[in-house]
């Protein structure tokens, strides 16, 4: 893999038929759909590992941290029940975030192996357009000194002075630059005692009191974690439910669920305001980090709350940091979004944007079907995101997984449908697993039958929700899915049962 590190403004300016900038789930998957039909490929990636937010400060490692921790907790509360007596069961923190950073380590390797395999040049540094056709890699002194010793580069581009600059020249250009945390007005994120869920991946102990502001997927997969591993945490949302845009009677079965976890909950409770120290009688604020609750929150649901972190978790908003879109007249939406149209297309020729950048669920599977989508089209003149059948997993304990239209999006729009609900606690493999919490619900169309809508919560949510994203794509009624052979004893059964219960004829109901 041709991997340029230092870059001199005197080299000849290269030449490819792809550019993508930024090397997450959507870039470097589009980087490689486009290398197997035959382009020549380029990836600007400024982060020294490939992966993007996904690999390197997402998704994976919150799954690393999800997995231990129920480990944790198995070991320690969940063996008895099996007859297996497990004393003094411990907790090695620094050993956990270790095992963490190896398997962010062998994934973001393992793209590289990908990248070099597929004969994708890479360009380490900042990726931004120069105009049509043209993009410019942009080098800190830092990155190349990063570059020089091969060490790991995490510091933004900011830090230092640019250093060197390398022009490009390209025929497509995909922007896949991904999104960031949200900030909220009043939250002095500090890095350290006040961050993001970047932080939140690697507190050096288990706090002693967490409060998390917000109530979606990070803050309640992330909540639950430092909650197994002992720490007292407090959810402070602004609605009056969990999960906005979950199905509501799935929503509040988990909201019961994480309360009987003991993780605490304050709903309408809007956060105003979170620092770290205390302000004294002048409104100067010392900042003592020794003192055991060094931050506060406040907000609209009650009495400020006293802490040692804080997890700001309100949602990401798109990343287009100095990507000078101006060059080619691309201007952002109201949201921040690069605009495109049904193929990925943005209103400069030859510029494509996909994932978390522009319109539709920040989800790394949607950002590489997109990637995949656009890629194909550039090259065959064909290629199709089916934004009905994109599942949603939310891997808390138990799991929260969705598929197609909620309950409440189908009474909005007005459509009769009918619906079929299975509960795990009916299903022999739950049992011997010991996991009954949760149930199936599908949704279908009253008259065609079609399978509209699935949701699960239990045991495994996010590996079932599959089958029903296939039947979705395919068309499947619920009569299809019901008649379709399920080994047993299996927790998919439960989807067949759930399908079943839409004629009201399931079996073990
Ligand atoms: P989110 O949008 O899912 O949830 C943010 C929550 O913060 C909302 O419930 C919102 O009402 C609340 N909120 C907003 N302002 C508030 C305030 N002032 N005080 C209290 N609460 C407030 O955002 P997230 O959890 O940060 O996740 C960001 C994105 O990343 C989401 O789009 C999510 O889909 C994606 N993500 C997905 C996964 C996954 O697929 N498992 C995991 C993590 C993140």
């Amino acid at each position: 893999m041709p991997h340029h590190d230092l870059i001199t403004a005197r080299e000849p300016m290269p030449h490819h038929d792809l550019i993508v900038i930024g090397a997450g789930p959507g870039g470097y998957v589009a980087a490689i759909r486009a290398a197997q039909l035959g382009l020549d490929v380029a990836c600007v990636e400024q982060e020294r590992a490939l992966g993007g937010t996904c690999l390197r400060i997402g998704c994976i490692p919150s799954k690393a941290l999800l997995e231990s921790s129920a480990q944790f907790v198995t070991a320690k509360e969940g063996l008895a029940e099996h007859g297996v007596r497990a004393r003094s069961v411990e907790l090695d923190l620094p050993a956990l975030l270790k095992r963490k950073e190896q398997v962010v380590g062998g994934l973001t390797k393992g793209v590289e192996a990908l990248f070099k395999r597929n004969k994708i040049t890479r360009y380490n540094g900042h990726g931004r357009l120069a105009g049509p056709g043209r993009v410019d890699v942009i080098q800190s002194a830092t990155e190349q000194r990063a570059g020089e010793s091969g060490a790991a580069n995490t510091r933004s581009r900011e830090a230092a002075p640019a250093a060197g600059r390398i022009q490009l020249q390209a025929k497509h250009v995909i922007l896949a630059t991904g999104s960031k945390s949200a900030p909220l007005a009043g939250v002095e994120l500090d890095q350290d005692r006040i961050g993001t869920s970047t932080e939140a991946l690697s507190y050096p102990a288990v706090p002693r009191h967490l409060v998390v502001i917000g109530a979606g997927y990070i803050g309640l997969e992330l909540g639950s974690v430092w909650r197994r591993l002992g720490a007292k945490v407090t959810v402070l949302e602004y609605l009056d439910r969990i999960l906005p845009g979950t199905d509501d009677e799935l929503a509040a079965e988990a909201l019961k669920l994480f309360k009987r976890q003991g993780l605490e909950f304050q709903l309408g409770a809007r956060v105003t305001a979170a620092r770290a120290g205390q302000a004294d009688a002048g409104g100067k604020r010392a900042r003592d980090r020794n003192a055991a609750d060094p931050c506060v929150v406040e907000h609209e649901g009650g009495e400020p709350i006293r802490c040692d972190r804080v997890l700001l978790a309100v949602g990401r908003v798109p990343n287009t940091d100095d990507l000078r879109l101006d060059t080619v007249g691309i201007a952002l939406d109201e949201k921040g979004r690069i605009p495109i149209d049904d193929h990925f297309a943005t209103s400069a020729a030859g510029v494509y944007a996909i994932g978390d950048v522009v319109r539709g669920p920040l989800l790394a599977h949607k950002a590489e079907d997109e990637g995949i989508a656009c890629v194909e089209r550039i090259v065959t003149g064909y290629g199709h995101v089916n934004y009905d059948a994109i599942p949603a997993v939310c891997y808390t304990e138990p799991e929260i997984a969705a598929v197609g239209k909620t309950e409440e999006q189908l009474k909005a729009a007005g459509v009769d449908y009918r619906k079929g609900v299975f509960q795990f606690r009916g299903n022999g493999r739950a049992r011997a697993m010991g996991h009954v919490d949760g149930k199936v619900k599908i949704l279908a169309d009253a008259k065609t039958d079609r399978i509209l809508g699935v949701h699960i919560i239990g045991p495994r949510a996010g590996d079932l929700i599959a089958e029903a994203a296939a039947a979705i794509e395919f068309g499947a009624s619920s009569e299809d899915l019901a008649r379709c052979s399920h080994a047993h004893p299996t927790l998919a059964e439960c989807l067949k049962e759930a399908a079943l219960a839409v004629d009201a004829r399931a079996i073990h109901a």
